[in-house]
């Protein structure tokens, strides 16, 4: 009978466990199921990077390090700021971390006293409401519509904002929605975060899959101002196919980085040190993994888009970035399909997988139960097999 927390009891789990688990069981039972619900690249980890991590531990580089990663890595990172964004910082400026989603963890902890509020856009990332919470905080959504191209507008922020706004979070390119925003724009937040004295988080850890000819700029490359209130997140997850090697980073001034290292010393100290010198390999090697990556993702995205917009009552914008396309369901709901009534994405999403064999993440998993998100980290052959079935099923 001994109590739990109450913090901990009140952080919800992932909805997207539930469908991910079924389509996990189904598979295992011998079910061919189409599975679009990825969140990481289908590639494997670049050959260089492979092989910088085997010469790691061949040389017994792996004791502890720093609490707050190696010189050797945030020498890298603090090049690769300069060289991709225009942005100088010093290794003191930066802590690596078990993931940009510990990175985000950390950074909120660090900036956050209870009951200060953090505004996160919807559709948002699944982990956002649940990080903000578990540092205290109050996330307070705010809507990025479709028809606003999944951007925040400046009227819908002022109406989100109370004397305990403390941050806001930013994710460009964006995981669900695949927005990205345009320098104009981020000049126009900026100046807002700054009147206003409002920390920008700035989650970038899709900035190299950005498409078309878009352009991935940081914000806090805007000016000098908006750089001293910007904690910049980003990773080697998706860019460098290396979600399960667990190493993100954090970029922002240096008293909110030593909050961080000092939090991190305490709880997981430092990143795991094989990583640690792999991603260095990671950051200054040959990028030739990640443009190739880059040409399949266009290539899917493009057939997916076309395809999910040729299906009747689903639509979908063509994403500037990421992996995951935000395909509309309104007007399904309501509807009967095969004489089930679809009041929701979960709806949608559940007889997808049990009836069609298609494993896609209902959108009520990101605050908006209007979509579907489809990934298309998968190949080519699964998506266009994976969407045969959505329109033979939804037809
Ligand atoms: N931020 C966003 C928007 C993501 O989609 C993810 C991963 O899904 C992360 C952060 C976390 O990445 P990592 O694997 O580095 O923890």
């Amino acid at each position: 009978n001994l109590k739990l927390s109450n913090k901990i009891s009140n952080i919800s789990p992932s909805v997207t466990l539930e469908i991910t688990a079924k389509a996990k069981q189904m598979k295992a039972n011998g079910i061919d199921v189409i599975g679009f619900g990825a969140g990481e690249p289908d590639f494997n980890t670049p050959k260089n990077i492979r092989d910088a991590g085997i010469e790691a531990i061949e040389k017994g580089k792996t004791g502890y390090t720093a609490a707050s990663g190696t010189n050797e890595l945030k020498k890298a990172i603090c090049d690769k700021f300069k060289r991709d964004n225009n942005l100088d910082y010093n290794v003191e400026n930066i802590i690596v971390s078990s993931g940009a989603k510990h990175s985000l963890f950390n950074a909120l902890s660090a900036i956050l006293n209870p009951g200060d509020e953090v505004i996160i856009p919807v559709p948002y990332w699944v982990s956002y409401p649940e990080l903000v919470k578990l540092a205290d905080g109050n996330p307070v959504e705010v809507k990025t519509p479709e028809e606003n191209d999944f951007k925040y507008s400046l009227d819908n922020l002022n109406n989100a904002l109370t004397d305990s706004t403390k941050a806001i979070i930013l994710n460009s390119p964006s995981n669900p929605t695949g927005t990205a925003y345009t320098k104009e724009e981020l000049e126009k937040i900026a100046k807002w975060a700054i009147d206003n004295e409002i920390f920008v988080i700035s989650d970038e850890i899709y900035e190299k899959l950005i498409y078309d000819g878009n352009e991935h700029i940081s914000i806090a490359s805007i000016n000098d101002n908006i750089k001293e209130q910007t904690i910049v997140i980003n990773g080697m997850s998706k860019a460098y196919a290396m979600t399960g090697w667990r190493i993100g980073y954090t970029a922002a001034h240096k008293d909110i980085i030593k909050l961080m290292s000092n939090l991190q010393s305490h709880s997981t100290s430092n990143p795991t040190s094989i990583s640690q010198y792999a991603s260095v390999e990671g950051l200054n090697g040959e990028e030739t993994a990640i443009k190739e990556m880059i040409k399949h993702f266009i290539e899917r995205r493009d057939y997916m888009v076309d395809r999910i917009n040729s299906i009747d009552n689903l639509s979908c914008k063509k994403p500037k970035g990421a992996f995951y396309v935000m395909a509309n369901i309104s007007n399904i709901k309501g509807k009967i399909i095969h004489g089930k009534t679809i009041e929701s994405s979960i709806d949608l999403a559940n007889l997808l997988l049990d009836e069609a064999h298609v494993a896609v993440i209902p959108g009520i998993a990101f605050g908006d139960d209007n979509y579907i998100r489809l990934s298309y980290a998968t190949s080519l052959e699964n998506i266009k097999e994976g969407l045969n079935r959505i329109e033979e099923y939804i037809k």
